[in-house]
């Protein structure tokens, strides 16, 4: 996005990096490469620190602009040209790739299953929520699918991220399960792919393999409007 290079698009569990900084404004640095993902896609952003020296900026949030991913930092200090080194709040990151993927497969089988799309979804370290268009309310149906995504998830599957030009891409079907979403007007699309279970555009970190996501817990349901449904869930461990 803009001018910074986005180091976890390749590479989910780069925890540590060193960067430039490229951009200053009120409250953040514009780095020109980063593994922090900024809020987007449905996901909060990412935390940890800058480190310049034995200086120590936290990084509280960050989002995408068009001058590149703006970094969030708690105190002002760094200059433009500063050498960095960015740390991942590991856990929490780690935690929200387990929720990321975990959305997915159950996205997955909720679709299949009944033909429903996400019209949004937010993912958090510690309760995800995801919306369905579906018209009858069902919370048996919605168990069987919390159950079939554990199945799923247990059974190991990898998650593989490749690189599509976007031609071959927007020729596959079923690559955007969101509602209302365009494809990014890119040239190049990244693809996640979950075993055979599910493959959509994305941007956001995944764990590699589904055993380390753990269990979908369900907190509870909502009824969002006439056709719209909201799950919150949570995962275990
Ligand atoms: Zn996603």
């Amino acid at each position: 996005m803009g001018r910074t290079e986005l180091l976890y698009l390749r590479d989910s569990y780069l925890s540590e990096f060193e960067a430039e900084v490229i951009g200053l404004g009120e409250g953040y640095v514009v780095l020109d490469r980063t593994a922090f993902h900024p809020r987007g896609g449905g996901l909060v952003s990412d935390t940890g620190m800058l480190v310049r020296g034995s200086e120590v900026f936290q990084v509280v949030g960050g989002e995408q602009s068009e001058e590149g991913v703006r970094h969030m930092v708690e105190r002002i200090g760094l200059e433009v040209g500063d050498k960095v080194r960015g740390v991942l709040d590991w856990n929490r990151r780690y935690r929200l790739m387990r929720m990321h993927t975990a959305l997915h497969v159950l996205v997955a089988v909720v679709n299949a299953r009944t033909g429903a799309l996400i019209t949004g979804n937010q993912v958090e370290p510690d309760t995800s929520r995801v919306d369905f268009s579906l018209e009858k309310f069902d919370r048996g149906l919605i168990e069987e699918c919390v159950a079939e995504a554990n199945k799923r998830l247990a059974e190991g599957h990898e998650v593989r991220i490749r690189f599509v030009e976007r031609e071959e891409a927007l020729k596959t079907p079923g690559l955007i399960k969101l509602a209302a979403k365009a494809p990014p007007d890119e040239p190049i699309l990244r693809i996640v792919e979950i075993g055979e279970i599910d493959a959509q555009l994305d941007g956001g970190p995944h764990v590699k393999n589904t055993s380390e996501v753990g269990e979908i817990v369900m907190k509870k349901i909502e009824n969002k409007g006439k056709s719209n449904r909201r799950l919150y869930f949570t995962l275990n461990p």
